[in-house]
């Protein structure tokens, strides 16, 4: 897909132009020591890094907006916002000042390391320093040690298993009940709010909070009904902390096979792919004359070759070879053949041939002018179709709206978004654009977990050369495996949690 600059390149070229510097050494302290580096660019002195870049190595979700070019850092339970060429930064609601404004160029914003670090030091779990002499940056990561809860129904009542890496002191655990809530308080417990899972599809717990606080991390689960703390009894092995909980009501038989049914048929045992584009759609034509519509084919078909000999799952492909193919056939082929994920593939570009990196798309309305446009392209397929009519007027986002308001796969769509935003981000070295939102006419009918990954842009010479080469593209593959795989076993624990009852 193709995105127009105008605008944006003017706002762009303004910015001071950095001197290139000594890269910043990072060392990473957990159960093992790692190093790593961030490229650093000196201005009067004073030594700025890309802040996406660094909150990679945080291990903190980003979020960009293109069009504002503020970028918000999920740190914990905390907002990090950052905005180009702006020396205010936002935790939260609180603001703080640097003493000098932020850099910007094509590899994002960059921030003067030491007074940024200063700002959020007080807001990350992890402690960080900084040595500037010998421009090192040291972060202590604490390994999680607080993995999951599986929530198993037994007839007299639920007993919550929380799975954890070390035996907890029974003394260092709390429970109580409070206006309908059932919280669960781990002293010494270290959790990661974006991946924990929890089996939720109980009867008793609606769902699970989870809250990593200095020193300790609660589990927080909504209730469906009254329990008293009487009837909670809580105890720890070597690598579970167990809650059981009694209720006074059986559940009967039927209602117990009732949920088994309903839980199998959430189990990923289809994947449908979609390359994007085909036959008389070449898609964004590239650097050197490379088609988007040929790429995403043979990403596709390794990624398939993978799901299928890794995972041992049934995958099938909205195209197979280079022949046109309709929005509106590839959502009604998904749906036709049930599939349990539907995973979109396409490639980008700009007439700024600089823009280079990966993102991955959900169904959604625009946050960016940016970002609409790009929904606007990839849609613009739908003038290659004999019943482009059908689709109304697109300009108007009351469709996906309404589409948006029908479905219920959104939290789920948002979440293999970010396995898989995280996945290729990690493993294809190439910059992370984040997790992004629009109106894609192609996953707007499909009913199920569905995204749109944008592999790389073909208009930038580097990415572009990349992207010929196989072992990238095999690359690509195994990247967006990874994130599915991920994605399948975290909903699958939860769904199964229940079954083996
Ligand atoms: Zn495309």
């Amino acid at each position: 897909m193709k995105k127009r600059y105008l605008g944006l390149v003017f706002v762009l070229l303004p910015a001071v132009l950095l001197a290139a510097g000594k890269d910043v050494e990072v060392e990473i302290r957990g159960d093992f020591i790692r190093t790593s580096s961030l490229p650093a660019r000196e201005v009067r002195g004073i030594v700025f890094v890309p802040v996406a870049e660094l909150a990679d190595l945080l291990e903190a979700p980003t979020y960009y907006n293109s069009l504002a070019q503020k970028l918000v850092i999920v740190l914990g339970n905390h907002r990090v916002k950052v905005t180009a060429l702006n020396s205010f930064v936002m935790v939260d609601d609180k603001v703080f000042q640097l003493p000098l404004a932020t850099e910007f160029d094509d590899r994002g914003i960059w921030v003067p390391i030491d007074y940024f670090l200063e700002v959020i030091r007080g807001f990350t779990p992890a402690p960080l320093s900084y040595d500037r002499a010998r421009r090192k940056l040291i972060l202590h990561v604490e390994d999680m040690n607080i993995l999951g809860v599986t929530a198993e129904e037994k007839i007299n009542g639920v007993l919550l298993r929380i799975q954890t890496l070390r035996k907890f002191d029974p003394s260092n655990l709390a429970v109580r009940i409070s206006q309908g809530w059932l919280y669960v308080d781990i002293y010494g417990g270290r959790l990661d709010t974006t991946r924990i899972y929890f089996s939720g599809s109980n009867r008793l717990l609606r769902k699970m909070v989870p809250i990593q606080f200095s020193e300790s991390a609660q589990l927080s689960f909504r209730l469906a009904k009254e329990i008293r703390r009487e009837d909670i009894t809580l105890s720890a092995v070597e690598s579970e902390i167990l809650v059981s909980i009694r209720t006074k009501t059986d559940l009967p038989k039927d209602v117990l096979v009732d949920l088994e049914k309903e839980r199998r048929k959430w189990l990923i045992d289809t994947i449908i792919l979609d390359p994007g584009h085909g036959g008389k759609d070449p898609g964004t034509i590239g650097y050197g004359g490379l088609k988007e519509k040929d790429i995403v084919l043979d990403v596709a078909k390794r990624l398939k070759k993978l799901l299928e000999k890794r995972l041992g799952v049934k995958v099938l492909m909205t195209r197979e070879s280079d022949r046109f193919v309709g929005l509106r056939q590839r959502s009604a082929f998904a749906n036709k053949h049930k599939g349990k994920l539907f995973i979109s593939i396409h490639a980008n570009s700009n007439r700024n041939r600089r823009a280079y990196g990966v993102e991955t798309y959900c169904l959604g309305t625009a946050r960016t002018e940016e970002d609409r446009q790009i929904a606007e392209l990839e849609n613009s397929v739908i003038r290659y179709e004999d019943s482009w009519a059908e689709y109304g007027d697109l300009s108007n986002e009351n469709y996906i709206l309404l589409s948006l308001a029908q479905n219920s796969f959104n939290k789920e769509s948002q979440e293999l978004a970010a396995f898989i935003q995280r996945s290729i981000a990690r493993r294809l070295g190439t910059r992370s654009r984040g997790i992004k939102q629009a109106g894609f006419m192609v996953l707007v009918g499909t009913a199920m977990p569905k995204v749109l990954v944008e592999i790389g842009f073909i208009s930038n010479p580097r990415e572009a050369k990349r992207l010929r080469s196989r072992a990238y593209r095999q690359k690509i593959a195994e990247a967006i495996y990874r994130g599915i795989k991920e994605f399948k076993e975290r909903s699958e624990r939860i769904v199964l949690g229940s079954l083996r009852e």
